[in-house]
């Protein structure tokens, strides 16, 4: 059964309900109005006087019963009968054998024998016995009336006894505006339910529907929906979290693709760039066994390309085995604070040698106090530095010449590396840093680039938690910046 369908029922039986707990309520409310009147009636007289005119009324009318039934058909005497009990608002009928023989003469406007045979009499509280009263109701639309009976047949005739109270105008506009109120109530109910299934209609079965629609999406395999929604309540949260959920799983399943594209983008760089320098090994060896190196200067040439492709093999299965061992994050690091001044002068140090035995002049600068301190992996971060530095000198123009200046800030470490080769132009610098990715693709095959240098440095910067980026200008030169937090600064 669905929640709508339960929730119309539950509803309906709330109306029946409150419809029952209404009429019964409206029953109680006639007989309370009898009683009220009932004693509204005796309120004006005391009960004394009451009981003596009542007792008075039955003791003459039992007298003319009996004694002398013509009585009846004298309308003075029974107006004097009825004396007995005027001032109580009450009206005085008698009924002998189905004839009513006396008719209120002070109400003369009632008109007992139209209604009374619709009459449903109860017995009073006296129980049931000829002697005590039986009560009825009756109404019309403009009058309630209350009627007691008193049973007063003798062996001869069967004769009843009627007392008829008339309800008070107040008591019989109740009455009216009761049936009125009913029929609001009813209205209001019925409104209820209907403004109550819209809106849990709205509130909980769309929410539901929505996440029912989301959850066949997900099936399909489309996760490019949304089922945010701006509610604060539960299903509010709840449909957030779903789109979380569906946003996240969306999120792994792109990095997973992306993984997956860049394994097949890995397997056919590392095929092209390790067949290249094979089929020219391959080359020259031919060309020396099949006696095309005839002289020994020939053969000395083709030695000598053939030792170089080997290193740049060399190297470019170093580095491809460096750069996947970081990429899966295999790589130990051996962090350890050391002086950051030190560091970087035993860095430049080594910089200077090996770039002036290539003709190349290294100016260096150092700004750092002795009090600062980093926290790194020495031999990697020597590494990211011979990577970038070996870059300045292979791009290099006619300028043989690199700048390196360290600088602290309040928190932070800056290494800038700066060339005057070649530069880069713009489109291209936002690339150098992924892997295998080289600007000039033919001619840095020709000088060694394995286009993996600052790929593998960026990974190690990024192990030390800190930043690599590049500027430069075309045919003026590239500045590398290394940014690395300060172990001397808390960094919180
Ligand atoms: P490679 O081993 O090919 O040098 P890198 O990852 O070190 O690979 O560099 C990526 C590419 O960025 C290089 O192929 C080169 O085209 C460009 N590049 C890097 N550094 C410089 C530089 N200092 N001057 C000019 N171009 C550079």
């Amino acid at each position: 059964m669905s929640v709508r369908l339960k929730l119309i029922i539950t509803y309906f039986i709330l109306i029946l309900l409150s419809l029952v707990l209404l009429i019964s309520g409206m029953i109680r409310t006639t007989r309370q109005m009898a009683e009220d009147f009932a004693e509204s009636v005796l309120a004006e007289k005391s009960i004394e006087d009451v009981a003596t005119a009542a007792l008075n009324t039955l003791v003459d009318i039992e007298y003319i019963l009996r004694h002398e039934p013509a009585l009846f058909n004298d309308e003075n005497h029974m107006m004097s009968v009825e004396e007995n009990v005027d001032g109580m608002n009450m009206a005085l009928f008698v009924e002998s054998d189905d004839v009513f023989v006396y008719n209120s003469h002070v109400r003369s406007d009632i008109k007992l024998s139209t209604f009374v045979d619709g009459l449903d009499f109860q017995n009073g509280h006296g129980g049931d016995t000829s002697d005590s009263f039986q009560s009825a109701d009756y109404s019309n639309e403009d009058h309630y009336y209350m009627v007691l009976r008193r049973d007063v047949s003798t062996e001869d005739q069967e004769g009843f006894l009627y007392f008829v109270y008339e309800a008070e105008s107040k008591n019989a506009m109740h009455w009216s505006v009761y049936g009125g109120m009913y029929r609001l109530i009813v209205v209001i109910l019925i409104l209820i339910v209907v403004s109550m299934t819209v809106m849990i209609t709205r509130l909980v079965i769309k929410p539901l529907n929505k996440l029912e629609e989301a959850t066949d999406e997900i099936r399909q395999g489309n996760l490019d929906f949304s089922v945010k929604t701006s509610r604060k309540d539960e299903f509010g949260r709840v449909m957030n979290a779903f789109d979380t959920m569906r946003g996240e799983l969306k999120h792994s399943i792109d990095q997973q693709m992306l993984y997956e594209e860049n394994r097949k983008e890995l397997i056919a760089s590392i095929s092209h760039d390790l067949k290249t320098p094979i089929t020219s090994i391959k080359g020259y060896v031919e060309g020396i066994r099949d006696g095309v190196a005839s002289d020994e200067e020939k053969m000395d040439k083709y030695l000598e390309v053939i030792y170089h492709k080997s290193n740049d093999l060399d190297k470019l299965i170093d580095d491809l085995f460096l750069f996947s061992k970081l990429d899966l994050n295999r790589l130990p690091f051996d962090f350890k604070t050391v002086s950051a001044k030190r560091f970087f002068e035993d860095s430049g140090d080594e910089i200077r040698m090996d770039a002036t035995k290539q003709g190349f002049e290294v100016n260096f600068s150092n700004a750092l106090s002795e009090e600062m301190t980093l926290c790194v992996d020495q031999q990697q971060f020597k590494r990211v530095i011979t990577n970038i530095v070996s870059n300045a000198v292979k791009y290099s123009l006619d300028k043989k010449k690199i700048d390196i200046a360290v600088t602290a800030s309040e928190s932070m470490i800056t290494m800038a590396i700066r060339d005057y080769g070649k530069g880069i132009e713009a489109e291209a610098l936002e690339r150098i840093f992924e892997k295998f990715y080289r600007v000039d693709q033919a001619r840095n095959m020709d000088i060694g680039g394995s286009g993996l240098g600052l790929a593998i440095a960026k990974q190690i910067i990024n192990r030390h938690e800190g930043s690599i980026r590049a500027e430069s200008v075309l045919g003026k030169g590239t500045t590398i910046y290394i940014e690395i937090g300060r172990a001397d600064i808390n960094h919180e």
